[in-house]
């Protein structure tokens, strides 16, 4: 099958990468894969100067692998491996590969190595566009004559609704276009029975986040790292002059971003489309919650604002017009900024790496199943898998939400919103907004104990503020335990406030302290505690050992009668090695940390053209981040706990390094990455792993290494880790609450707590599960540390496929 691939409408981050995973996924397919330049315009405009051979230089002893190249019809691996030589529109114009001209062809063919590296290109290398004449009957014919002129019968679209839609309606109309070609006599009998079915799969490229029935479209994430990029900047800037920042971010029909950067960063205030303010004098709303929040201290105000945001009648609300309001009322010194096509820009981060791979490896294998009684499918991701909807189906809800918000019916616009978009807006009103009435009688309000244990991680923070809000919005007393069971004895308790957390969501580490004692270390007197400052509940926030406390201190029930109260654990681990949760806190944080790293060293590794980088990561006996940043980072290799390593497979691997690098095309080697878990083998260790490469490399590639160590807790944590981390910890405390209601209900001197109240959250295929930590422990691997199931296993047969291992050797 000839298959090719295109980037249509605005561009986003991961696009490039979708190309690679399509390219690469296509050629192990037995694909002839082919790249479409600007979009449908490409397609419009085709080939006209069809004069040019694929002139690659080309070195094969076998003459009929040397014909198949030159004739473009290379299928097997080392003749894309060869056919690629990494050039392709890479001169930043996009008019020439391998040194020939490519004016005048817009379908050109795409071996191996000419998508080398591009998942951590921002925007799409291939060029987008939004063509007018693929939008006539007259545009899509000369777009299907060009594809059948190439013999192309298999056409993957990345682009956003208005895309795809095109890409159903050319899927429907082709038939017609292909009887009419041939009646005009453009193409051959043999032409018209070959290409009588055109196959397409769409991905969703849009940084809105705006298509129904996928839980993220490609670039998104990225943009939401701008925005709060840009945001932690502001801040500072902010708080100096105690100003107020009016922020603009895109979302004409889609408040994703908006929400998911207030929820993130910590806004006072956000306006989105899908959810306009309730009453008709917002003005008079927004400012009265500035102004609390500005009488209890801050110094700074955010209000985000999304392009398409409106008032309930309609009525645009446009930042420059909220910074007059806040100007004028409040008399803050208020400033608008808006961060238009930043928000698109730079490199992507580790989620627009891993989905679009994940996802375009899905899309090749949908277009081979394609039958013409099929509909068209997209690509989506759901309770993180990736899954085939039809495409119109999602098309159609999507402009549901727009017809929605146009007829004023907000509620119907929310509905058609995915739960955590809900989940999302009501963390935001929670943890932003300062109430001035305690919402629980006095009786049910509780002291709550919060704590952070083991190593720190991204988000710990973030979810003690939203626990701390929380715990204020209902008259809870939110107590910090500082430095984990070890302060919990030397009394270091404090009272947390309101605004004494206000800048957590965007602090990496541990504000409140954190260490590996267990609770074991003197439980009797850890009861003392707990009875001497009269804790109704417990939040524990970290990771292994925290579930091990946890574990510990419901067992412990049975002796004291001060753990009868309810105790949640959240887990904050960058490992994630707790069992049953795909995702812990903290563990995106360091994905993005270990794809900056890798990127710098790759650079270095492929300025010296041969050098083989072996890269050691934290994560204890748990492969996750290796496997995962492994993708992220197209790393040929990869070792991770799990499999262990032994001879053979070093052998192997040798081997596969040896004929990669002897594949390459002269002077066009490139540095490679091999990534290491610290535990993957006592024998074999990173230092030894690089000797090896180094002596067995020979002439053909050298070899060093790297240990990132701590890099791997990462600096400020990623938006994606902030916003769960609200989301979680919210959960947690509503769990705490009605456990401890449920607690009053028995005499105070014998209240048993029943073990559910002793519980883990997980995140299982999205949806949130309490776990009883009695039930975890049967799914724990308490000696290695970790669960006993995985759910990223398959990841590392892709690692190995996606870098040719699997095929070369
Ligand atoms: P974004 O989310 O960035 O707006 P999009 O894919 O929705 O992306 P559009 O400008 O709507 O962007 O569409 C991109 C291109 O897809 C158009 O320029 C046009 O060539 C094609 N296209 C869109 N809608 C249709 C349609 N109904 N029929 C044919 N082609 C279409």
């Amino acid at each position: 099958m000839k298959l090719a691939v295109l980037t249509s409408g605005g561009d986003s981050a991961g696009m490039s990468a979708v190309v690679r995973a399509v390219v690469k996924a296509g050629i192990l397919s037995g694909c002839e894969t082919w790249i479409v330049r600007e979009g449908y315009e490409g397609l419009v405009r085709g080939n006209t100067d069809t004069q040019i051979p694929p002139t690659i230089e080309e070195p094969f002893a076998d003459p009929a692998a040397r014909q198949r190249v030159r004739s473009g019809k290379a299928t097997n691996l080392v003749e894309n491996l060869r056919f690629g030589d990494g050039d392709l529109l890479r001169d930043g114009t996009g008019d020439h590969a391998r040194g020939r001209t490519l004016k005048g062809r817009y379908i050109v063919r795409a071996g191996w190595d000419d998508v080398r590296g591009w998942f951590a290109e921002g925007g799409t290398l291939i060029g987008t566009a939004r063509s007018k004449t693929f939008r006539t009957p007259a545009g899509r014919l000369a777009a299907a004559y060009n594809l059948i002129k190439e013999g192309i019968d298999a056409l993957v679209v990345c682009g956003g609704d208005g895309s795809l839609t095109g890409a159903d309606l050319f899927r429907s109309e082709w038939p017609s276009f292909v009887t009419t070609l041939h009646s005009e006599g453009k193409i051959t009998d043999e032409q018209l029975s070959k290409h009588g079915h055109l196959r397409i799969v769409g991905l969703v490229g849009s940084i809105d986040n705006d298509m129904s029935l996928t839980d993220l479209t490609i670039g998104a994430p990225t943009a939401l790292h701008r925005i709060c990029e840009a945001i932690d900047n502001i801040n500072s800037t902010a708080a100096s002059h105690s100003r107020a920042f009016v922020l603009e971010v895109m979302g004409r029909h889609c408040g994703w971003l908006a929400l998911l950067a207030g929820v993130s960063a910590g806004a006072d205030f956000i306006f989105i489309p899908e959810r306009p303010p309730q009453t008709d004098s917002w003005e008079d709303e927004m400012c009265d919650a500035i102004q609390m929040h500005r009488e209890v201290g801050k110094r700074k105000t955010l209000v985000i604002v999304a392009e398409g945001a409106h008032d309930s009648n309609l009525k645009p609300i446009r930042a420059d017009y909220v910074r007059d309001v806040l100007t004028e009322r409040l008399g803050l010194d208020s400033r608008v900024t808006t961060l238009g096509h930043i928000q698109r820009g730079g490199r992507p981060c580790a989620y627009d790496r891993i989905l679009p791979t994940l996802q375009g490896i899905e899309a090749v294998k949908a277009v081979l199943e394609a039958t013409p009684d099929t509909p068209s499918y997209m690509i989506g991701v759901s309770e993180n898998k990736i899954t085939r909807v039809p495409l119109m189906e999602a098309v159609a809800m999507t402009r549901a939400v727009a017809d929605a918000i146009a007829a004023k019916d907000f509620a119907k616009a929310m509905s058609l919103r995915d739960p955590e978009f809900l989940q999302s807006l009501d963390g935001f009103m929670t943890t932003s907004l300062l109430y001035k009435e305690k919402m629980l009688s006095e009786e049910k309000r509780m002291r709550v104990a919060i704590m952070h244990i083991g190593a720190p991680a991204g988000g710990m923070n973030a979810a003690t503020r939203a626990a701390v809000r929380y715990c204020i919005k209902q008259g809870h007393t939110p107590l910090a335990v500082h430095n984990g069971f070890k302060g919990l004895l030397d009394d270091a308790i404090h009272e947390l406030s309101w605004l004494g957390v206000d800048g957590w969501t965007s602090r990496g580490g541990s504000e409140l302290g954190t260490n590996r004692t267990l609770p074991s270390v003197d439980l009797g007197a850890v009861a003392a505690r707990f009875q001497q400052h009269n804790f109704h509940a417990l939040m524990l926030i970290g990771g292994f050992e925290a579930f091990n406390a946890l574990l510990i201190l419901e067992n412990g029930r049975s002796l004291y009668p001060a753990f009868h109260i309810p105790m949640v654990h959240l887990p904050a681990t960058i490992s994630n090695n707790v069992p049953m949760t795909e995702f812990s806190l903290g563990s995106d944080t360091s994905l993005n940390a270990l794809v900056d790293a890798c990127d710098a060293i790759k650079q270095s590794a492929s300025a010296s053209r041969n050098r083989v980088f072996v890269v050691e990561t934290q994560g204890g006996q748990c492969g996750y981040i290796a496997t995962m940043g492994a993708l992220a980072t197209g790393a040929s290799l990869v070792y991770t706990p799990e499999q262990g390593m032994d001879l053979d497979m070093l052998r192997a691997d040798v081997k596969f390094l040896k004929i990669r690098y002897g594949l390459d095309a002269k002077g066009k080697s490139e540095g490679r990455l091999v990534i290491r878990n610290e535990c993957a083998s006592k024998v074999y260790t990173t230092s030894m792993l690089t000797d090896m490469f180094r002596v067995e490399g020979g002439g053909l590639f050298d070899s060093r290494y790297a240990s990132l160590g701590h890099i791997l807790q990462g600096g400020v944590p990623t938006p994606m880790d902030r916003a769960r981390a609200a989301r979680l910890s919210l959960r947690c405390m509503a769990f705490l609450e009605e456990h401890h209601q449920s607690l009053l209900a028995q005499p105070l001197k014998s209240r048993c707590a029943p073990p559910e109240s002793a519980a883990v959250i997980t995140i299982q295929r999205s949806a949130l599960k309490w776990v009883p930590v009695t039930e975890m422990v049967k799914h724990a691997d308490m000696k290695n540390r970790r669960g006993k199931e995985v759910w990223w296993e398959s990841v590392k047969v892709w690692v190995e496929a996606l870098s040719g291992r699997s095929e070369l050797v």
